[in-house]
């Protein structure tokens, strides 16, 4: 399936990798874990993460009183499934209308994965509206819309350069007219004016709360997977700017080391919502913990 073909070149890495040592060592000790550690270092799940899940893998071992190299492999899956867990959850869209606000640097695949959410949603009978508030660069409307029109649903737009709050308002009126189900914002999340960034996003969450008051309203970031460890300072930027309710963590299909997304589960306190792997509309998939392990070792 999709994920399964997404992940295979991290599987081919990790994966296989760990399936090498653990046949290579005739019994367990205190040098296969290191080469655990280091296969999981090196796959980007992040220093203190790979040591948190070796040390919790010694005491599965020791626990289970396992002997065997091979079993270990069940045990570190059960493992990396927990630590994953961590951060699962699903999409708030409690009330109708529900608002969600996109932020990330340029080139992660935002506009890419603002496409897919609407298609999703869409599929689910849900009407979307989009509203093409990164005004900053007219290439980011033009995709926006190109994205729009792939998948059929509205987008309410103004020029480029325009307020960024009154695109969003217009959207806003439009979703009460349309009396649509979802409304999902494009916002210019650059990131070298932190204080910019953090005025426009407050301007934009003022107008929400006017317009749509208790409406529920998520805040995605969107990462690239591609550039590992980055991600993560990207991650703890924003979240000094805003309260970001969730990832979308993107092009895992284009990097070995989907081990970020290992990192990203533990050592940001946010949930990973949604995971992209591959450029199509469909490639957006909703982050199951148990089912990511599963494809990642199956
Ligand atoms: P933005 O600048 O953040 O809006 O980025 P775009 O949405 O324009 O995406 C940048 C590039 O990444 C485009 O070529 C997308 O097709 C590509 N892209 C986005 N998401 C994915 C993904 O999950 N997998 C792959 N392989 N490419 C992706």
């Amino acid at each position: 399936d999709k994920l399964k073909e997404g992940l295979k070149k991290t599987k081919n890495t990790i994966t296989e990798r760990i399936d090498k040592v653990l046949v290579s060592f005739g019994k367990i000790d205190e040098e296969l874990f290191e080469e655990l550690e280091e296969i999981l270092i090196t796959s980007d799940v992040g220093i203190d993460t790979s040591m948190k899940i070796i040390e919790n893998l010694k005491n599965r071992v020791k626990e289970t009183k396992t002997t065997d190299p091979a079993k270990v492999k069940e045990l570190l899956k059960e493992e990396l499934a927990q630590i994953l867990s961590q951060g699962e959850s699903d999409l708030k869209l409690d009330t109708t209308p529900s608002v969600i606000l996109v932020v990330g640097v340029n080139g992660v695949g935002k506009t890419t994965s603002i496409g897919k959410i609407a298609n999703l949603l869409k599929s689910q009978g849900k009407k979307v509206i989009l509203a093409a508030g990164d005004t900053f660069r007219a290439a980011a409307i033009d995709q926006l819309e190109i994205w729009a029109n792939r998948v059929g649903v509205e987008i309410i737009k103004q020029a480029e350069g325009s307020d960024p709050a009154a695109v969003i308002y217009d959207a806003i009126q439009a979703v009460k007219a349309r009396k649509a189900d979802v409304l999902i914002c494009d916002t210019a999340g650059r990131l070298h004016t932190k204080k910019n960034l953090m005025e426009e996003l407050k301007k934009v969450f003022r107008i929400v709360d006017r317009e749509l008051p208790g409406v529920s309203r998520e805040v995605l970031l969107v990462l690239d997977a591609t550039t590992g460890q980055n991600a993560i300072s990207q991650a703890k930027t924003f979240s000094e700017v805003t309260d970001v309710t969730g990832i979308v963590l993107t092009k895992l299909d284009g990097t070995a080391k989907g081990g970020i997304i290992i990192a990203v589960a533990s050592e940001l306190n946010i949930p990973v919502k949604l995971i992209g792997v591959g450029e199509q509309m469909d490639d957006l998939q909703r982050f199951n913990a148990r089912e990511f392990v599963e494809a990642l070792f199956s």
